[in-house]
């Protein structure tokens, strides 16, 4: 299955809880504008890169179009689809009044200089200007994308259209940014394991874990579950990993791979395989990078209790259902990562009304929208009889999409 398919095995999911009836299925799986543009821009050397971006906008039933802008070689528009697809049903479920989209530029940016990479960027944006703005499709940072890169797309927009800090999120808090929305991603994870556990009479601070991405969402997550007394036994990045079962001093892990720019070689680790990293004993397995990382290949060997997937689409849907044959708990995407377009929202909130929120304030609604997320999948759940948290996920926010559909009408 493509990414886009295992989205809509998941959303179907959804559907088969609610009875849907077979007339609103492609109406709400079908993307409502897909755009596809070519980049040629002027490389250091003189020569012409040419690369394509996309931007899928997947529904608005509920609100402005939102979500992240990945810059990665594998980047295609059938993933582009697929993550368009999961910011509409995350929205809905953490209840911030957005519709769903995603955007994407295939190409590896670690080749780029930082002019080249300024120079896609702002290619990009002119392409696909008269589509975004602040109450039409607001594009925040993804994988290899970050504060710097929305401030290219903020000034480039606001050249042509106006003064524009909310047609981006996840700005720097130099430049109209939210306090708390660099962690946000993380913290939200951490707020979802840590209702997880306790609705099972668990404890954050008895558990271990293992993340693979040492990225904004897996460094962020990693710290803060350190903070709150988990244990942290094994991460890794695009190089591999390594692991201590007695768990690793996260804060020196940071200060190491801020100099390094990797976690291999970290002192008093040993250094393994991102294969085998995921099958390292723990209690919470934490895919914070790529999708479809989590298989029929592998997840038999999984040995962890829960699934916390703060990476969008890490398990392939025979993947999915092996970890719920075998009885480990998988945290959906939709929920766990919820996190940051939470933010995202409170920062273009605090844009719109030209005000700034301190970050106790931030962290204290993330908490209040993770909680209540939390707390209406577990009466779902109880409600359908006993289904996965993500088919519970998924019911509740098609069941929101439907009704402002509904309300809307087709006119
Ligand atoms: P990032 O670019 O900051 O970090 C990605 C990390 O993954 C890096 O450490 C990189 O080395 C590692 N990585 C890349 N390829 C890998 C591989 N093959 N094996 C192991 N590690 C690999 O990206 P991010 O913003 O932290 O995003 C990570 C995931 O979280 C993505 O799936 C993204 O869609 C999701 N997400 C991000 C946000 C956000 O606010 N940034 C919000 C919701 C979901």
């Amino acid at each position: 299955m493509t990414p886009y398919q295992t989205t809509n095995h998941f959303l179907e999911q959804g559907f088969a809880l609610l009875e849907m009836e077979p007339r609103y299925k492609a109406l709400l799986m079908t993307p409502s504008r897909e755009l596809r543009v070519e980049l040629a821009i002027e490389m250091d050397d003189g020569s012409i890169g040419n690369y394509i971006g996309y931007r899928v906008q997947h529904d608005n039933a509920r609100g402005p179009y939102k979500g992240g802008l990945r810059y990665h070689p594998e980047v295609d528009i059938d993933e582009v689809r697929a993550l368009a697809s999961l910011m509409t049903w995350k929205t809905a479920l953490i209840g911030v009044p957005y519709g769903g989209a995603k955007g994407g530029i295939q190409v590896d940016p670690s080749q780029l200089s930082p002019r080249e990479l300024e120079r896609l960027t702002r290619r990009f944006t002119e392409q696909i200007g008269e589509f975004i703005g602040p109450a039409i499709d607001i594009p925040a940072p993804d994988m290899n994308t970050n504060a710097q890169v929305m401030s290219w797309i903020f000034d480039q927009y606001s050249r042509r259209y106006g003064y524009s800090p909310g047609v981006v999120t996840g700005k720097p808090v130099g430049l109209h940014g939210s306090l708390g929305r660099d962690a946000a991603t993380g913290r939200g994870c951490l707020f979802a394991i840590r209702e997880t556990l306790s609705a099972r009479g668990e404890q954050l601070n008895k558990a271990s874990f293992v993340i693979q991405g040492f990225g904004n969402v897996g460094s962020w997550f990693a710290r803060l579950v350190h903070e709150a007394g988990g244990r942290v036994v094994a991460v890794s990045d695009v190089h591999g990993g390594i692991a201590n079962p007695e768990g690793l001093d996260v804060p020196a892990l940071m200060r190491y791979v801020a100099e390094t720019k990797r976690v291999g070689g970290f002192p008093g680790a040993k250094d393994i395989s991102n294969a085998e990293l995921l099958t390292t004993p723990c209690d919470v397995l934490v895919p914070a990078a790529l999708g479809h990382v989590i298989t029929a290949e592998n997840a038999g060997q999984i040995n962890a209790r829960y699934v916390l997937e703060a990476a969008n689409g890490p398990c392939t849907a025979q993947g999915d259902a092996v970890l719920n044959s075998r009885g480990i708990v998988c945290i959906p995407d939709i929920f766990a990562n919820a996190g940051g377009v939470t933010v995202s929202y409170f920062e273009w909130v605090q844009n719109t009304q030209n005000l700034r929120w301190t970050e106790a304030e931030v962290n204290q609604r993330l908490e209040e929208h993770m909680v209540s997320a939390h707390a209406a999948i577990v009466k779902a759940m109880e409600d359908y009889g006993g289904c996965s948290m993500r088919a519970a996920a998924f019911a509740l926010a098609v069941q929101r999409v439907k009704e402002a559909t509904d309300l809307r009408g087709l006119g």
